[in-house]
């Protein structure tokens, strides 16, 4: 039997669904029942049939799918892939914002670990982030970890004070100015569209400005034959599955997110049979950790 057809056999046999995110590796992706960004499997996940969610891709995802489905089991095909902007805040820092400033919302990238969701008043994706932090009450706004999303959502919602924390994504960070310029010389009809993670000289040049769904869906509308694409290269994959006939460029530092790049087939076989990786929350980090993300669900 093949990896793939054990896995079709072990998904039936423990009723098991798996996730991917786009930045997973492409054979990873074409064993996924549902692939997509961070705020559409954080949707999916919530309304799932199936007993054990097997989901391909960072920490951070696999605890929002345990806290928002306590009585499934998810398993995380590698235990050590992690983001490493979900650690670039601290609680204490949390509490002294807390304290000098009235009326502050502390809003929350879902690009988080679960003790900081647990400190946030509401979580948000790049997809959604615009419109949630429009739709608080709050008009002081401290937005972990990501600076860069804070940037792009204090542009677009001005009425709004923000407050920065200093995290930042080290992928996204990788993307330079200086190679899309020179990519746009080579190929001048190009259009530019960028993650929101990526830094503010990144986004002056941007056509479109979007979560990584965001860049799918306007690449697959926009008449334009080719993009350069400023986000993690696994979203190459789905591009050329919706695109086939137009091009896309990324920069020649290739995005390249190596946790999300440690999941293999073979690894998910691994926890479909032994049942290993299994997301593991304390009862009171998670209930405190979902209210965030259930107002994020509820405002988004
Ligand atoms: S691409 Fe960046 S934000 Fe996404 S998982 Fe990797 S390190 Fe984290």
């Amino acid at each position: 039997m093949t990896v793939r057809e054990e896995i079709e056999q072990l998904k039936k046999e423990k009723n098991a669904v798996i996730l991917a995110h786009y930045y997973v590796r492409p054979e990873v992706q074409e064993l996924a029942d549902y692939i997509g960004d961070s705020f559409y499997l954080s949707k999916v996940a919530v309304g799932l049939g199936e007993q054990t969610i097997v989901f391909c891709g960072v920490s951070f995802m696999g605890e929002s799918a345990k806290i928002l489905n306590p009585e499934k089991t998810v398993l995380m095909p590698d235990a050590a892939a992690d983001c490493a902007m979900a650690h670039m805040a601290d609680a204490e820092t949390i509490r002294q914002m807390r304290e000098r400033y009235e009326d502050l919302a502390v809003v929350c990238y879902i690009n988080s670990t679960a003790e900081l969701k647990r400190h946030s008043d509401v979580c948000v994706t790049s997809a959604n982030a615009v419109n949630i932090v429009r739709a608080l009450p709050n008009r002081n706004i401290f937005f972990i970890p990501d600076r860069h999303l804070a940037h792009y959502v204090a542009g677009q919602v001005p009425e709004k004070n923000f407050v920065y924390n200093d995290g930042f994504c080290p992928i996204h960070a990788q993307i330079r100015s200086d190679e899309i310029r020179r990519k746009k010389e080579a190929h001048p009809q190009v259009l530019v569209l960028v993650h929101p993670e990526c830094p503010d000289t990144v986004a002056a040049m941007a056509d479109y400005t979007g979560s990584t769904s965001g860049i799918i869906g306007f690449a697959e509308k926009s008449s334009a034959k080719e993009f350069i694409i400023c986000t993690e290269v696994g979203v190459e994959y789905e591009l050329m599955k919706r695109c086939p006939e137009k091009r896309f460029y990324f920069t020649e530092t290739v995005p390249v997110c190596q946790d999300m790049k440690r999941i293999t087939p073979e690894k998910i076989l691994h926890v479909l049979k032994t049942g290993e990786n299994e997301v593991i929350l304390d009862e009171g980090l998670r209930t405190e950790s979902k209210r965030p993300l259930e107002r994020m669900l509820a405002l988004g």
